[in-house]
């Protein structure tokens, strides 16, 4: 079997070209939508990010703001710029760019933003949301790979066995909880998981967001799953790839992301769809 490709880059285009046409009606209500980035210090692959990020705010018709400061910004002073991002009524999002310089407390700032701006998700109100089913942003990444599966009529999974290979705050935990708010049953894994091999055979669908490569190959895969690879890792050609041995498990798969143009692009997209809704609650 050759499985068939979930094309993020033609996804995001179209999920893209929705949120400026509500841009557009919004900005003519009177309510631009607002995104502020923060970027700290002078991480190489955050300042790649950050640009990214504002260029996909202007192509929808947003306003953005990229704010740039000296790895040597106080903690004080960062959390002073996030309240009056906070109290600043053209900003309807605010995306403080992680990692942080370590004299920074990364959960502090994060927990700074208001909910009502948090358009990351990370903000501990929001995975409470996510948690007991209520509204709030949900996490771009996983709210991406959802996207996906709607994308190829898999919104419900009711039926489906799902697996999760990965649990941190900001991937594998939301992307599980998503999962099972679409009805599918949900096993995490993670490095502690004793037959990884066991878990992911079971699969209707297997997420991975470890961050090493290869850690999903092809004798791991049941025949026809959906397979999405969160990971971002460099080969030894230093060629961006994923955690999916991406050449083997297309041949058992039914579905594939690929890395790059997978879940990368998508997770940008939902920022801009998470800065949308929050300028249409405004
Ligand atoms: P993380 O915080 O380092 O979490 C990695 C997870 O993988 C941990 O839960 C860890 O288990 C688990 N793990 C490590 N080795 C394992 C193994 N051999 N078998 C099973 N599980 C194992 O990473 P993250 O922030 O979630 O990111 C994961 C990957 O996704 C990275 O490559 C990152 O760059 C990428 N990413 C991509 C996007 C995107 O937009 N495409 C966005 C975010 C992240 P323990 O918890 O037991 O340590």
């Amino acid at each position: 079997m050759t499985a068939q490709l979930i094309d993020g880059v033609a996804l995001s285009k179209q999920v893209r070209a929705d949120v400026a046409r509500r841009a557009a009606a919004s900005t003519a209500r009177g309510v631009k939508p607002g995104l502020a980035v923060v970027l700290v210090g002078d991480n190489p692959a955050s300042a790649v990010y950050v640009r990214n990020k504002v260029k996909a705010c202007e192509e929808v018709g947003f306003h953005s703001v990229l704010e740039k400061y000296e790895a040597t910004m106080t903690e004080a002073e960062l959390l002073a710029r996030v309240d009056a991002l906070n109290k600043d009524p053209a900003i309807h999002g605010i995306l403080v760019q992680l990692p942080l310089p370590k004299h920074i407390d990364d959960h502090k700032v994060i927990e700074a933003i208001s909910p009502a701006k948090d358009v990351d998700g990370f903000h501990v109100s929001s995975a409470g949301a996510l948690m007991v089913g209520e509204a709030g942003f949900k996490a771009c990444t996983p709210y991406g790979c959802m996207k996906m599966l709607e994308a190829i009529g898999m919104a419900d999974l009711r039926g489906k066995h799902a697996v999760v290979i990965g649990r941190s705050n900001i991937v594998g935990k939301p992307m599980a909880l998503m999962l099972l708010a679409a009805n599918a049953t949900v096993t995490i894994c993670h490095s502690g998981t004793a037959d990884l091999r066991a878990m992911t055979r079971q699969a209707d669908v297997v997420v991975a967001a470890v961050g090493k490569r290869n850690v999903l190959t092809a004798d791991m895969v049941k025949p026809g799953a959906v397979v999405i690879d969160v990971g971002m890792n460099r080969n030894d050609e230093g060629k961006l790839c994923g955690d999916v041995d991406f050449d083997g498990v297309k041949e058992v798969a039914g579905w594939i992301t690929p890395v790059p143009g997978g879940v990368g692009p998508m997770t940008i997209t939902m920022l801009l769809v998470n800065t949308m809704e929050s300028a249409e609650r405004a």
